[in-house]
């Protein structure tokens, strides 16, 4: 067996487990490289609560060394190009050679692509962005929040409905909710449309119930900052005091130039074995479109939601199939759908929904009653997330497992 070189291209979620995976499977003979250009690591699903004052940056930052285990090695460096000709991944530290690759390079955030939204608009989709709303909204003595989904696809399908609601419940705690009229727009027809009706159905009670007026059908198309006012396409302008933005995502630039990509800017892959079209190259999480059973209208086709969870479950079936083809032991891995989510509600509450993407004819998703056990469980799994890699990590991990199955819910992660 000859020693190989995998390199991971992206050291965010999927590339963390990607490269510990690696690392456990392998033997010291093969190299495990993790590309990753901020070596500080935060945690996305506590921008929420750094955003209303929970939480501190440094609460929820690590260094990307203390999360990764022994033997990989992180390469501080920008990913500039992939070429998969010959094997080759342009950095702007050093050229690396490949047996494998792994994109995991995540979704870029686009504000320009709206005119006036960059010159306006916060965001809790960034560290920095939720920092800076946090600061806006110890300003904010009241008026019109708009919390706009610019467009589709985003990551997280449920972080913009936690986010207002978690706005609603800031604003209840500082004692101006009667001073402050709560709105969310979505280009989509109700929350979570892949999750279906039913669940939809669930989430918007759960978000008017805070006293959030929710405008499914929603394209934003303008910002006119000097009005501030919101542009909706075929719709009346809608003035704002304070506007929160879930920019439109893309695929990374590396990404876009490297000829992996479909016209949407994703890269394409066998949604089991999340392998792309070119050899030895796989790509997982975010920066992936993988089409799933059922349809969102009669002409689009419902695609995998972009989610931790999902980016964290393909990492761990992409490195066993590499793993194992390395060795020639082992079973290859699988990517199965299975997929939840932990939904922030306020005053410590929290939803949890739950189900299999890949269920025919569609995704077979539910949601389970409010309660503090699911609040308790998202805090639960960030203290495991941002644990360093070792013993206590695995301490976490098993509280996790084991809490989940006393749920009745089958931990995947
Ligand atoms: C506010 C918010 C809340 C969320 N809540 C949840 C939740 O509750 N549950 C859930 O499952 N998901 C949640 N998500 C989504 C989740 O964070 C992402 O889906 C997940 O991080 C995707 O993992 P990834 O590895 O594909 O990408 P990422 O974790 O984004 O990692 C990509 C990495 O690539 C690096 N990178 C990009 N370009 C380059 C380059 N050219 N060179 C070098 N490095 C580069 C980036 O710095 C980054 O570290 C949330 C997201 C947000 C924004």
């Amino acid at each position: 067996m000859s020693a190989e070189t995998v390199v991971i291209l992206g050291g965010g979620v999927g590339g963390q487990v990607a490269a510990n995976a690696l690392r456990r499977r392998l033997g010291h003979e093969h190299r495990v490289v993790l590309v990753e250009k901020n070596t500080q690591h935060a945690f996305a699903p506590s921008f929420l609560w750094l955003m209303v004052g929970d939480r501190q940056p440094i609460q929820i930052m690590r260094d990307l060394r203390q999360l990764v285990y022994r033997g990989v090695e992180v390469v501080p460096a920008e990913v500039l190009g992939i070429d998969a000709a010959n094997r080759r991944v342009e950095t702007s530290a050093q050229t690396l050679t490949y047996d494998y690759l792994i994109v995991a390079l995540g979704a870029e955030l686009a504000p320009e692509a709206i005119p006036g939204l960059a010159d306006t608009a916060h965001t809790f989709y960034t560290l920095d962005g939720a920092a800076r709303l946090r600061q806006a909204l110890q300003d904010f003595s009241g008026g019109t929040v708009a919390v706009v989904v610019c467009s589709l696809p985003y990551k997280c399908p449920g972080a913009p409905h936690e986010g207002t609601m978690l706005l609603a419940d800031y604003f209840r705690r500082r004692g101006l909710r009667d001073k402050v009229d709560l709105h969310l727009f979505t280009p989509e027809p109700q929350p979570m449309p892949v999750a279906g009706p039913v669940l939809g159905d669930a989430v918007r009670q759960m978000v008017e119930a805070q006293g959030v007026t929710f405008h499914p059908l929603h394209k934003l198309t303008e910002v006119n900052v000097s009005a501030q006012t919101l542009i909706f396409e075929g719709k009346e302008p809608v003035k704002y005091d304070l506007l929160v933005a879930i920019p439109p995502h893309r695929g990374p630039r590396a990404v876009r130039e490297s000829g992996l990509t479909n016209e949407a800017s994703w890269v394409p892959v066998d949604r089991h074995t999340l392998k792309t079209r070119h050899e030895n190259i796989y790509a997982l999480g975010d920066v992936t479109a993988i089409s799933i059973p059922g349809r969102w209208k009669p002409d689009v086709p419902l695609t995998l939601p972009k989610a931790g969870v999902f980016a964290h479950a393909q990492a761990e079936a992409a490195a066993r199939t590499i793993a194992a083809e390395i060795t020639g032991a082992g079973a290859k891995g699988e990517f199965c759908g299975d997929g939840y989510c932990m939904l922030e509600a306020g005053e410590s509450l929290g939803g949890f929904a739950f189900g299999n993407f890949y269920a025919e004819p569609t995704p077979q998703v539910e949601l389970r009653r409010l309660g503090r056990v699911w609040h308790w469980g998202k805090v639960l799994l960030e203290q495991w997330w941002l644990a360093p890699a070792g013993l206590r990590r695995e301490a976490l991990h098993l509280a996790l497992v084991v809490g989940g199955k006393g749920l009745g819910i089958p931990v995947t992660i």
